[in-house]
């Protein structure tokens, strides 16, 4: 545990003081949870946005994207079900005062049952060496069973509890665990309440007359309410796909695993309209699409899982979350939800206009059920940040701290270094640059001595380092570094286009998903 606080801890300085992330108004102290996107951090975000922009509209011929507006006529909300339903269980401690999640405060202590099954699968691994199995193991340890059985017992009772609103019930869970409040460590629990997490505000200037309007809670209503527009005028043929990325806004109880958790965040949703009673097989075909989309990034397979919902919202037949492995554990990264004909039905009748779809291939009318895949950027940020984020030991004893960032998300892809500042070197490098960049986003450093250049490129996750020295005047050659291996090899420049594209390129990778 303290390792993964010390792993966290690195990820919260590293961001700050290489320019990812700052805290909102920090020359105000801040606002609680929000957050700023850096120099650095705007590019990588604006990379993962892209990247997963191509996967979906790009690649898919019957995937469209639109950016629909953050206020929307308040009746939306009605319709959704976010004005009656979209609330959390709020808990307080009466001894700190402090306030939690109800069902974050159960998933947490089950998150510790969790942390002794890898404790045992670890014990085992070392036991059994090069003959274990953990499939196996966990299939059939007696201990590692029994914490399992505990685990979904109390997850599917507080599923049980929460879809019935039974609050009183999800209370008695509460103390029946014996959970304590990790700051004041008493069990002196108030009653548990429900709290709606959509931001109020108000449209137009007559106080009298204003409108109440919200901030989107999700981007998905935007995409629901422009279905037929988009259907009609983009001629879509159901199956089709309707995308989007774009800010959405909730006011969180408790909020404070850094940009995990946002009151201000971004979504990457895309809603896919299928043929009634066609939902389940197009949600297995999604499900395993996005899992695909994430391994292919190569941040290690062993850190996802899926997690299928116990406790399903009032709008889903089905629903599973794409978990990732975030330094503070297994967490929701990705949600992909069967949501029925929910939403188009509750439009049509909260808005009077038909929102149908007339199907040639039979001859049928019918409102389109949906199957909904939705990421958070932002914590796909955390996901591949504190993933790539490394302190690697070098055969000399050294530690450097490196960046491994899947290079296509890299902010920069390559940084032109003169060895000198001298002798015509800069001159050479900034030629090199002029004739990548429409390319590439390069970077320029002349300062301090090559290594530390190397070093301050490794730690924002530059995939290549190019270094003009004074053979360069004689040949045409420099000498190109690899972040990864540290490797160095003299090339013609009139290599180096191909040679960067055919590793960062946004074409290379989106090919490993066809
Ligand atoms: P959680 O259970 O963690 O509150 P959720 O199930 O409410 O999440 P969804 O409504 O399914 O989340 O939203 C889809 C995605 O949006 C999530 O998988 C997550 O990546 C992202 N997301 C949701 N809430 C936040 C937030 N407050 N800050 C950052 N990202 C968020």
């Amino acid at each position: 545990m303290a390792k993964q606080e010390d792993k966290f801890k690195k990820v919260l300085s590293h961001a700050k003081e290489y320019g990812f992330v700052f805290q909102s108004s920090e020359i105000y102290d801040g606002l609680s949870a929000v957050y700023d996107y850096a120099q650095n951090g705007a590019a990588l975000k604006n990379n993962i946005r892209t990247y997963w922009w191509q996967a979906m509209v790009q690649l898919n011929d019957n995937i469209v994207g639109i950016d629909s507006a953050i206020f929307m006529h308040p009746t939306t909300w009605k319709a959704s079900g976010h004005i009656d339903a979209f609330n959390d269980p709020l808990i307080d401690n009466k001894d700190s005062k402090k306030r939690y999640r109800a069902d974050v405060l159960i998933e947490d202590y089950c998150a510790k049952i969790e942390g002794k099954i890898e404790k045992e699968v670890k014990k085992a691994a070392k036991r059994f060496g090069d003959a274990f199995n953990k499939d196996e193991f966990l299939s059939t340890n007696n201990r590692v069973l029994g914490y399992q059985e505990k685990i979904d017992t109390i997850l599917s009772r507080m599923g049980k509890y929460l879809e019935n609103e039974d609050l009183v019930a999800v209370k008695a869970l509460i103390e029946e665990l014996e959970i304590a409040c990790p700051v004041s460590g008493s069990r002196n629990w108030t009653d548990v309440k429900q709290f709606n997490l959509m931001f109020g505000t108000k449209l137009g200037a007559d106080a009298s007359s204003a409108m109440d309007l919200y901030l989107r809670p999700e981007t998905a209503q935007g995409i629901f309410v422009n279905f037929a527009n988009v259907q009609k005028t983009g001629r879509m043929k159901i199956p089709f796909g309707i995308a989007q990325t774009g800010k959405a806004f909730r006011n969180e109880i408790v909020a404070r695993q850094f940009i995990f958790r946002m009151r201000e965040f971004e979504q990457m949703e895309m809603q896919f309209f299928v043929r009634p009673n066609t939902q389940s097989e197009w949600y297995e075909k999604w499900k395993e699409n996005r899992l695909k989309w994430h391994l292919s990034l190569g941040l290690g397979e062993e850190n996802y899982r899926f997690h299928d919902h116990d406790k399903l919202a009032h709008y889903a037949d089905a629903a599973a979350d794409i978990e990732f492995k975030f330094p503070f554990g297994f967490k929701e990264l990705e949600g992909i939800h069967s949501r029925t004909d929910f939403d188009l039905k509750a439009h049509e009748k909260h808005s009077g206009k038909k929102l149908q779809y007339f199907d040639h291939e039979i001859n049928v009318s019918y409102v389109p059920y949906v199957v909904e895949t939705s990421v958070g950027l932002d914590r796909m940020f955390l996901a591949v940040f504190s993933t790539a984020l490394q302190d690697e030991t070098l055969a000399d004893g050294s530690v450097r701290t490196v960046m491994k960032l899947p290079s296509v998300l890299a902010p920069y892809k390559a940084a032109i270094l003169p060895l000198v500042k001298k002798d015509g070197l800069p001159e050479i490098a900034k030629t090199i640059i002029n004739d990548l960049k429409f390319d590439f986003q390069m970077t320029y450093d002349e300062k301090d001595a090559v290594g530390r250049r190397y070093r301050r490129q490794d730690a924002i996750g530059t995939p290549f380092c190019i270094t003009v020295d004074h053979q360069t005047k004689e040949d045409n050659t420099v000498t190109i570094r690899h972040r990864d291996t540290m490797q160095q090899e003299r090339v013609a420049i009139s290599t180096l286009k191909n040679m960067i594209a055919d590793e960062v390129s946004m074409s290379t990778w989106l090919k490993k998903l066809d």
